[in-house]
């Protein structure tokens, strides 16, 4: 399949469904200079990963954890949406696209221009920050001045709580919220379209197939072969910035 007939294929698939669910990976973000995170020479590769209990149990853990964080901020301070964010949030203003479940945690999908009521992030967000007790949202531009003053590891204003990442980190569980809209969607979509995403890492990997078990179309968009690529209706194995960028303009999304 050349990639003028694989784009052919997806505008006609998206073309003909009523409802199009997105779903994203890492690798929608490469374009954007955030590599993925499991990728041979990665920064996140190069530190075992603190647990969240250990962050939890100590305070010299919560001093490193914050460390990296804002070491890894630095380095993709520039990082905006790719045209495969773009093409999605198209999708998303012309009411194609009901929401978009991520498992990134760049923001790059609300820095599109989707409104966050209809982004679905399964690992959080890195973005900004919140207590562990009350929830409360902290903004990392206030946090990152007292840290780097005091090497102190933030605490909530409003309980005392542990303050961390907004992110969903190795040992905690996954935010039964986001995992209850994401069923939701895939269940009530007629095509589930995923971008990015080798779809290994479970549970994420499971709403595709519960779209696709459901009797939702599923497309796939990935550089690399994924578990799925088996039982999807279309598969292009593609850069995705090429493959979606006729999704940007008026013409390449007309309704069928
Ligand atoms: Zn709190």
């Amino acid at each position: 399949m050349t990639r003028a007939d694989a784009i052919a294929s997806l505008r006609d698939l998206v073309g003909s469904s009523r409802s199009v669910v997105g779903f994203t990976g890492a690798g929608i973000s490469t374009e954007s200079g955030v590599p993925d995170f499991r990728s041979p020479g990665s920064p996140w590769m190069r530190n075992k990963p603190i647990p969240f209990e250990a962050f939890l149990g100590s305070v010299e853990a919560r001093r490193e954890a914050w460390r990296r964080k804002f070491a890894m901020d630095d380095l993709y301070r520039d990082a905006g949406p790719s045209r495969g964010h773009r093409a999605l949030a198209a999708l998303v203003a012309d009411g194609t696209m009901p929401a978009i479940i991520t498992q990134n945690i760049d923001g790059l999908h609300q820095a599109s221009g989707v409104a966050e009521e209809k982004i679905v992030e399964l690992h959080g967000n890195g973005t900004y920050a919140a207590c562990l007790s009350c929830g409360l949202r902290h903004g990392l531009d206030r946090i990152r001045p007292r840290f780097e003053a005091t090497g102190e590891p933030p605490g909530c204003e409003a309980c005392g709580g542990i303050v961390k990442s907004a992110t969903i980190s190795f040992g905690q569980s996954m935010p039964e919220q986001a995992i209850r809209r994401a069923q939701a969607l895939a269940l009530g979509c007629d095509l589930f379209l995923v971008v990015g995403s080798s779809l290994v890492v479970f549970p994420a990997a499971a709403f595709p197939a519960l779209a696709k078990r459901n009797g939702a179309r599923l497309a796939i968009v990935n550089r690399e072969p994924t578990d799925l690529d088996a039982v999807a209706d279309l598969v292009i194995h593609d850069e995705i910035g090429d493959v979606l960028e006729p999704f940007l303009s008026q013409e390449g999304n007309t309704r069928a």
